[in-house]
């Protein structure tokens, strides 16, 4: 069957790009059902930190891809990329290559200086163990073929093909006993069962050289596609310049949802006919390699906030609610209790037509859990400025004697106000949102009238009107 992996380097936050990779690689073996596996690649122990695995696995975890097993750290498995490495020096596919860091310095100046690629020379490659140096350290190297091309039918970029005199005998394991990655990559996709490696494109020179290793220890070669890179809307590569990157930007500092990154990742680079929303169970059913285009995809915000509001409107109010509560309680200061959390609740059905993400949300929604007398934005300073002081009193007066406080009848006194003053119902119904509310947008009137209750609305009011 098939068998996929996902294989980050845990250096920093998990990028939007490789979670793509991720889901990519998720989607191809649930496809097929296969096994998605994850492999941690934490092998440069400068670089690779705790929290950068954490959010790799908080990542997936939050986009719903779950893996088979138990993941793969790969800095544990140097003892059997070392075997691999003696098992290639056994069947003469690698030598000991006794050069010095100086040696080899002095050897890339010539090829500089003569304008030629910079790549081992081989000097090591035919010379008999009895010439090694007493007890010289030594690295591993593969013996490449020099003769002929190494082609591969890549499932997304097609036939490419390297001339093996363009390919150097590349080192397998370090002076100091290390592997380098080409090995331990190899090593691990071969062990774990990896049928299919799909991966960023940035990889794609990476294949020739993963290839000797593999050919030479006379291993089945998995089928490869190399995914575009994501670039950013000037079409540049997505860097830091672009703005947020890391999944959990996503979900904590824009407040998206996941099935709505799950869907817009998805949708960036593969297609699907017109569907633009594509839940978890179409994309299982319908993900293919075909369907994966060659050319870079741009990153579009606009176009990820649409989804989100798709999704927003598709989730429950008691799920919103209690995404949106934590960050109305950080911008008030003070956690909401189960009442709050009820009328929060309750508020959603307004608060969900027009939002984008769930920050807007926790923006509009404040204003019910913010104590008396309000803070005024701008807008709403202006609203009560002037003459609807005496609209809001006239308001006021209608609400307070109201013996029963509903949509219809608040709307009637809202209504009666305005008529009586000749003018226009938003005349009133403004400067009553500002007093409400602290903004001049906000959900219905009568709704944010209901949802305050009658002793609450009226107070906020009197707050305005003396
Ligand atoms: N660890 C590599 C990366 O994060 C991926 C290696 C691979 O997929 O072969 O770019």
């Amino acid at each position: 069957g098939v068998v996929t992996r996902f294989a980050p380097s845990p250096t920093g936050f998990l990028h939007i790009g490789n979670a793509r990779t991720g889901l990519f690689n998720w989607l191809y073996s649930r496809h097929h059902g296969g096994k998605f596996l994850l492999r941690i690649e934490d092998t440069d122990k400068a670089r690779s930190t705790q929290p950068a695995i954490e959010a790799i696995l908080d990542g997936l975890e939050w986009l719903g891809i779950d893996w088979d097993g138990e993941e793969v750290y790969q800095s544990r498995r140097a003892a059997r990329h070392a075997e691999v490495a003696e098992a290639l020096l056994a069947s003469g596919n690698a030598y000991r290559c006794y050069a010095t860091a100086e040696e080899l310095e002095q050897m890339r100046a010539e090829q500089r200086a003569n304008r030629q690629p910079l790549r081992y020379d081989g000097r090591w490659r035919d010379r008999a163990p009895s010439e090694a140096p007493e007890g010289r350290p030594y690295s591993v190297r593969i013996r490449a073929p020099r003769d002929g091309e190494t082609v591969i039918q890549d499932e997304v970029q097609g036939r490419v093909a390297v001339r093996n005199s363009e390919l150097d005998d590349m080192i397998l394991l370090r002076s100091d006993g290390t592997p380098t990655y080409m090995l331990a990559v190899v090593v691990d996709d071969h062990d774990m069962g990896v049928t299919h490696v799909i991966r960023g494109d940035d990889h794609l020179n990476n294949v020739f050289r993963q290839l000797t290793i593999i050919r030479a220890m006379g291993w089945p070669e998995p089928v490869y596609a190399h995914i575009p890179l994501i670039h950013g809307p000037d079409g540049a590569k997505l860097s830091k310049r672009h703005g947020a990157l890391g999944v959990s930007d996503y979900r904590d500092e824009l407040g998206i949802l996941p099935e709505a990154l799950f869907n817009y990742l998805l949708r960036l680079g593969w297609g699907h006919g017109d569907d633009e929303f594509i839940g978890k169970e179409d994309a299982i059913r319908w993900f293919d390699l075909g369907g994966v285009g060659k050319s870079p995809s741009r990153f579009d915000i606009k176009k990820l906030e649409h989804l989100n509001g798709h999704y927003i409107r598709e989730a429950s109010d008691g799920r919103l609610a209690g995404l949106v509560a934590p960050r109305i309680e950080t911008m008030i200061g003070r956690n909401l209790d189960t009442q709050a959390l009820e009328l929060l609740t309750k508020a959603m059905a307004g608060l969900k037509p027009r939002a984008k993400n769930l920050n807007e949300m926790a923006e509009s929604a404040a204003f019910f859990f913010k104590s008396r007398p309000l803070d005024l934005d701008e807008r709403a300073s202006e609203l009560l400025a002037g003459d609807a002081t005496k609209l809001l009193q006239c308001t006021y007066n209608g609400l307070s004697a109201l013996d029963e406080w509903s949509e219809e009848a608040t709307e009637a006194v809202v209504r009666a106000v305005a008529e009586q003053a000749g003018v226009k119902l938003g005349v009133v119904a403004q400067p009553l949102r500002a007093a409400l509310t602290g903004r001049a947008t906000s959900p219905g009137i009568f709704d944010v009238l209901m949802l305050l209750g009658r002793e609450e609305s009226l107070a906020r009011i009197a707050d305005r009107t003396n």
